[in-house]
């Protein structure tokens, strides 16, 4: 007997056919979905579970995939605004040098990763400073997370040389080898703050690991100056030259790029996620999204941590994404909802890696699942349920969230902490964050 049958749900499968089920139901044993079908075919052929739900002819979908985070930033939110990312950087990390340890980095990933969850994000990619405690958060709450050593040539935090790094890197991806909820890669911060000798080490990590290697590239205008002062070359191009383009990369923004750097993403096959609110908050620019799709790059959709961007809304980030193709580039075909959907899924699990496991509802592949209510004045009538979803819903209408079949959030609560006792712990460091840039 399966565990759990959800029916009477509008299934949007994000499968590469683009199935769409009306009043279909589906089944979930051991983590994984068993059937799918329309809810009469499956009341005919008497499906059997321990447990059915009734999903109200809601729209039952894929989890969302962030593909860049910074969790624990959710600490910080509100505390330096109105600069562009060079100074702005120098701020936030003056705060979170005075406030990080091991400790508050979990109460801040907690924070950040239940905001994704309650949103329906399944599976999130973050890059912070004490990645253990983002892989320990993550499995508190029941979802995915990728993560692992990150890599920082400045002096960071708890002053640690490259050789701390790359041990630690070691260390993480060792660890989570066989862990079934923590994807490991390898996160240096990007070629403006680590040296292509010590991204060159970081990368042969993740090769050695067979495992992903996701740093910032090209986010702003005075990255590529620096890039061209320093090495005489435009960002992607630098990576290219050291061997750090690859199917394995994961690079966040990708705003700044010429034709020739478009083409060798495409050609090497790298992996790019778009962060439109983060790029639009900080003056960073628009992303030739347009170009990259018509290069063939496999594009996916993140929000950076919510001290750049201010939330960690991946609706807010689909429709930004679909919204700014079309009026950037004046052609209202520019980039359609499908596509955009499906950067935020499949997409999301091919540049992890994992498409054969997540991203889209298949049988056979886990149930990372989230329900949408569309009993509501901003849903009724709906005609397409896909155009819904990029421009109509938003993240107060995730009802439900289940990863690997857990019920992780049932009618909109986290089921696997009591979060308001995290709350509590954050409104008392407070004050000291506060205090941090005064
Ligand atoms: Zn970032």
């Amino acid at each position: 007997m399966d565990d759990i049958l959800i029916k009477d749900a509008l299934i949007v499968t994000c499968d590469p056919a683009h199935t769409i089920i009306e009043n279909g139901a589906l089944t979930l044993r051991d983590g994984k979905i068993t059937a799918l079908e329309s809810s009469d075919i499956a009341s005919a052929s008497s499906f059997r579970a321990k447990k059915t739900i009734s999903a109200n002819g809601n729209i039952v979908m894929p989890g969302l995939i962030n593909m860049h985070c910074h969790a624990a930033d959710s600490l910080f939110r509100g505390l330096v605004e109105n600069l562009p990312l060079e100074e702005w950087l120098g701020r936030v990390w003056i705060a979170e040098k005075a406030i990080l340890t091991p400790e508050t980095t979990y109460l801040g990933s907690i924070l950040g990763l239940a905001e994704n969850l309650l949103s329906g994000a399944t599976t999130v990619m973050d890059m912070f400073w004490y990645p253990e405690e983002t892989a320990n958060a993550a499995k508190k709450l029941g979802m995915r997370i990728s993560t692992g050593g990150i890599f920082f040539d400045l002096p960071g935090i708890g002053g640690r040389s490259h050789e701390d790094y790359i041990s630690e890197a070691h260390q993480f991806s060792q660890n989570h080898e066989a862990d079934e909820n923590v994807i490991p890669a390898i996160l240096p911060h990007g070629s403006y703050t680590v040296s292509p000798e010590n991204l060159t080490d970081a990368k042969r990590i993740a090769d050695d690991y067979g495992i992903l290697f996701c740093t910032h590239a090209a986010e702003t205008e005075a990255e590529q100056n620096d890039i061209k002062t320093r090495y005489n070359n435009s960002v992607i191009r630098h990576l290219d030259e050291h061997k750090l383009l690859g199917e394995n990369v994961v690079l966040a923004h990708c705003v700044h790029l010429d034709e020739k750097e478009i083409s060798l993403l495409a050609k090497s096959k790298t992996n790019v996620v778009l962060n439109p609110m983060s790029n639009l908050k900080l003056g960073s620019g628009i992303a030739p999204v347009k170009e990259m799709k018509r290069a063939g790059i496999n594009l996916t959709i993140g929000t950076d941590g919510a001290i750049s961007g201010n939330d960690l809304d991946m609706w807010l980030a689909m429709r930004l994404t679909c919204g700014l193709a079309k009026g950037f580039n004046m052609e209202a075909d520019a980039l359609t909802a499908e596509q955009v959907l499906h950067m935020a899924t499949i997409n999301g699990a091919k540049a992890l890696g994992k498409s054969e496991s997540i991203g889209s509802l298949e049988i056979g592949k886990c149930a990372d699942i989230i329900m949408v209510d569309v009993n509501n004045s901003h849903s009724i009538p709906l005609f397409d349920p896909i155009t819904h979803l990029v421009f109509g819903a938003g993240r107060s209408d995730i009802t439900d969230v289940f990863v690997s079949g857990k019920h992780v959030v049932e009618n909109k609560k986290i089921t696997g902490i009591e979060i308001e006792k995290i709350y509590d712990k954050v409104r008392e460091l407070a004050p000291q964050i506060k205090a941090s840039l005064e």
